[in-house]
């Protein structure tokens, strides 16, 4: 007999937006945590209109206002032009769309999501809790915390690129290093170069890199993220970088992003990494979501608004009347694959798209200032644009 109805592995940006709609949905939820939680892991985080629409309707509207930014627009710039080549109009896209974009610290959404979990008498959440060894069991699914073995009903793995259920869902699915480190920063907004809209986001296209600023902490702070080219593989989210490398580096681009990357203090490096979305992403009573299914480049800052639309799905193909867990699944995995391969393949095509040489930079240029902010944003009202029951 199953002792947990819902079991998820991971209570991050996945696995809490799961327990929170699961539990909305009549579930008994318990989420296990390898860690003693940790709120200030990563930085910046960008939430389209696809995904906040979903945390909307978990009622954190007011609360992610009060943490977040509306930015204005995507402004792009190209080399060391100092004005941009484009400017995408956020703001009346997101009347358009009936959403807006935010910006936000990924530990404020982490924390908000984590009181939520935590106001809630369905959602029972267990710390330093690593779920390993899942197996199969007539029924049900098993699996051990601690050296003591437990069984669900449904274990729901989201618990992230370096995934436990994924090694019994898809043992031969592995991680792809992308040859490119994320470096990353947060500068107080006083210390940013004044050129720097403090309401945009911000994405300077150089060769072999690119670096992407926007508000956080409600305008407060700025976060910065520089995407370069190199064959580095540290693990972890955290590592320290030079600082000298760094603004080495970019010495000689325009002089906005030589000033904001000379602007960072307290650099962190991050290996990126990606898995393949082939799947399968359920086996028996086991099923993946977010980076344990699917994880991304950050090149369309996707990753973590797959997560929650995953979520929303699952939820939406358990909740099915007349559906059993194998069909929820397998219905689950049929709407989500095709849509989440298209994003993870668009993040890796603008991987290639922003790290242009100059020759083919130039004709980058020329198509994207002939079609105009407006228009540029608009080819992506198939991803903004997403609703649940659309
Ligand atoms: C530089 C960069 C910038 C990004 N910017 C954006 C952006 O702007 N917008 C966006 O949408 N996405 C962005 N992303 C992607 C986003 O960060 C990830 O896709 C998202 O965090 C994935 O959430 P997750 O919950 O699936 O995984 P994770 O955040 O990795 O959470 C997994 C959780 O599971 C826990 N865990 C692991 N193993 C176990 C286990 N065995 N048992 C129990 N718990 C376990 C972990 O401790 C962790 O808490 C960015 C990524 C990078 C690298």
């Amino acid at each position: 007999m199953a002792e947990f109805e819902t079991a998820i592995a991971g209570a991050g940006i996945a696995g809490l937006t799961a327990a929170l709609l699961l539990s909305r949905s009549g579930r008994q939820v318990s989420v296990f945590e390898r860690t003693a939680v940790h709120y200030e892991v990563g930085a910046g985080l960008q939430i389209s209109p696809n995904a906040g629409r979903i945390l909307e309707q978990l009622g954190l509207g007011p609360a992610l206002d009060a943490v977040s930014v509306r930015p204005q627009a995507i402004d792009v710039y190209s080399g060391s032009h100092l004005k941009p080549l484009v400017s995408m109009p956020l703001a009346s896209a997101a009347l358009r769309l009936g959403a807006p974009y935010r910006v936000l610290h990924r530990a404020d959404l982490q924390r908000l999501l984590l009181d939520a979990a935590r106001a809630d008498p369905s959602i029972r959440l267990a710390l330093a809790a690593p779920i390993t060894d899942v197996e199969t069991l007539s029924g049900a699914i098993s699996f051990s915390i601690g050296g003591t073995r437990h069984a669900a009903k449904l274990l729901v793995g989201a618990d992230g690129i370096r995934s436990a259920v994924r090694h019994f869902v898809d043992p031969g699915q592995t991680e792809i290093a992308a040859q490119r480190t994320a470096w990353r920063t947060t500068i107080p907004a006083v210390e940013a170069p004044e050129e720097l809209p403090r309401d945009h986001v911000s994405v300077f296209m150089n060769e072999r890199s690119h670096v992407v600023a926007y508000p956080i902490r409600a305008g407060k702070e700025i976060n910065v993220v520089a995407i370069i080219e190199e064959d580095w593989s540290g693990e972890g989210w955290a590592e320290p970088g030079d600082p000298d490398e760094i603004t080495r580096f970019f010495r000689n681009a325009s002089s906005v992003l030589t000033a904001l990357i000379n602007a960072g203090k307290a650099w962190t490096r991050w290996c990126l990494r990606a898995v393949e979305p082939s799947g399968p992403w359920h086996r028996g009573h086991a099923v993946l979501v977010g980076d344990s299914a699917h994880a991304m480049l950050p090149f369309l800052a996707q990753g973590a608004a797959m997560a929650i639309e995953d979520a929303a799905i699952l939820t939406r193909c358990l909740a099915q009347p007349g559906f059993d867990t194998q069909a929820a699944l397998q219905r689950y995995q049929a709407l989500r694959q095709p849509r989440v391969a298209r994003v993870w393949r668009a993040a890796q095509q603008n991987g290639t798209i922003y790290h242009m040489s100059p020759l083919a930079a130039s004709f980058r240029d020329a198509t994207m200032k002939a079609l105009g902010g407006e228009r540029l944003l608009a080819r992506y009202d198939w991803l903004y644009g997403w609703k649940q029951n659309g």
